[in-house]
């Protein structure tokens, strides 16, 4: 079974009250969910609105990040009060809680991202944390959310180093599923690539307009932040678990076990994994293109203002077994980097790691 998009989606400039007639049809007892403080006012509209449609609506802040223990408060709150959806407005971290706690209780879940910083609105799928922010592992749900509500107005509130991040994400979408899935002899899986390859294209060309001109909703940021929020979901709906991740996810998520004072972004964090995956491709496959991609890649990252090593994490690998740590997580059985067409040893990550970290990046 594959679920490849949500059932209706509404983008675009008020979208949100586009899809008001929709969500009255749908649920009569809604709980908002969300997690910021920046983003209080648009769930306050959001909560405001449904309220005037005469809908017995509440709303429920995560404590954490998409952990058990707020998973487990949120479904009690809801079976509580027979809440008989889940609208989730925010981040990543809250639209992959409400899906999955949406998914537990057998509701509707209904996405509205507050930002562009991942396609987590679209997919069937939630990655799961610590209450300290480590990855623990990804769960496939049944399907992807009822309504995705993807509002320009929304997304335009958020800050500009969201949309950077979601860049990130979006840009290793190609670098993954092509070097992992180009061998499947699958014509959707095929396509998928081909659409993530159009995606990256889109992307180089529109990206740093798009960050320099965040707060004037013209063409390059509309296509960019469409292209972070939507198209890098497609890809996944059709493309399947082979086609979203390898090792730059890996090396995401092992990242994530070292707790830092300073929280980076899913994408930032993904996109220092993507660098270290073209040079353990350049190193392991003799790949030269990736040196070549490794390059054009830092000169988006910088213009984008995002991290480009593991120190710029706020990780100084070189402490605490930090890069042993690392490497153990980023090896371990489940991991996504056995995807990879090539074997890679412990070894192999601690030297591209150790020699990265310590040199000095030219573009
Ligand atoms: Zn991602």
């Amino acid at each position: 079974m594959q679920s490849i998009s949500p059932e209706i989606i509404f983008r675009g400039n008020d979208a949100w009250e586009k899809a008001l007639p929709q969500i009255i049809n749908l649920s009569k007892s809604p709980l908002i969910l969300g997690r910021s403080i920046y983003t209080k006012n648009l769930r306050n509209k959001i909560y405001k609105d449904l309220k005037n449609q005469n809908l017995n609506v509440n709303f429920a802040n995560l404590h954490f990040d998409c952990c058990y223990e707020d998973i487990s408060r949120i479904k009690n709150i809801i079976s509580t009060n027979n809440h008989d959806s889940v609208i989730a407005a925010g981040g990543g971290k809250v639209l992959d809680s409400g899906k999955y706690i949406a998914d537990c209780l057998n509701i509707p879940c209904i996405t509205v991202p507050l930002s562009a910083s991942t396609c987590a609105g679209w997919t069937a799928l939630s990655n799961i944390y610590t209450k300290n922010g480590q990855f623990i592992e990804d769960l496939a749900l049944r399907s992807c959310p009822k309504i995705l509500i993807y509002d320009h107005k929304f997304i335009q509130t958020a800050p500009s180093r969201t949309l950077a991040s979601g860049i990130a994400d979006a840009l290793a979408k190609w670098y993954e599923s092509s070097i992992t899935s180009s061998t499947i002899d699958d014509g959707l899986v095929q396509q998928a690539i081909q659409i993530s390859r159009v995606l990256r294209d889109q992307l180089l060309i529109d990206s740093e307009k798009a960050f320099k001109g965040q707060f004037k909703n013209n063409p390059s940021w509309r296509n960019t932040i469409e292209a972070c929020g939507l198209t890098a979901g497609l890809v996944g709906g059709i493309g399947g678990e082979k086609c979203r991740t390898a090792a730059a996810h890996a090396i995401h998520n092992a990242v994530t076990q070292i707790i830092t004072p300073n929280k980076f972004l899913h994408g930032e964090i993904v996109g220092v994994g993507l660098l270290l995956q073209l040079r353990l491709e350049e190193m392991k496959n003799n790949n030269k293109l990736a040196a070549q991609s490794i390059k054009q890649l830092l000169v988006i990252m910088k213009a984008l203002n995002l991290p480009t090593t593991i120190a710029e994490l706020g990780i100084n690998v070189f402490e605490n077994q930090n890069l042993d740590r690392i490497a153990n997580f980023a090896l371990r059985e489940k991991s996504e980097i056995h995807f990879l067409p090539f074997k890679i040893y412990k070894r192999d990550i601690i030297e591209v790691i150790a020699n990265f970290e310590q040199q000095k990046i030219k573009i």
